[in-house]
């Protein structure tokens, strides 16, 4: 799986959206989350983040860590 963090906050570019084969990637508040049973792990989405706010799940920066729960919990919310 892979997570959009921090910068993506109040930036919300949407070029993400545009690559992923398997549409995703959602609009929620502040910035976009990836869902986490749908994604195929492509990779397609991170090399166009003009913030460089996606990361495979395994590589997040332990800055944006909190952004992996935050993202599992948004899909919970729903
Ligand atoms: Fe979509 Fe691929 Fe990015 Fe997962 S890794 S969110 S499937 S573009």
């Amino acid at each position: 799986t892979y997570v959009i963090t921090e910068p993506c906050v109040d930036v919300l570019d949407r070029s993400c959206i545009d690559e992923c084969p398997v549409d995703c990637i959602y609009e929620g508040g502040r910035m976009l989350y990836i869902h986490p049973d749908e994604c195929i792990d492509c990779g397609a989405c991170e090399p166009v983040c003009p913030v460089e706010a996606i990361y495979d799940e395994d590589d997040v920066p332990d800055e944006y860590q909190a952004y992996t729960q935050a993202n599992a919990e948004f899909f919970t919310e729903l």
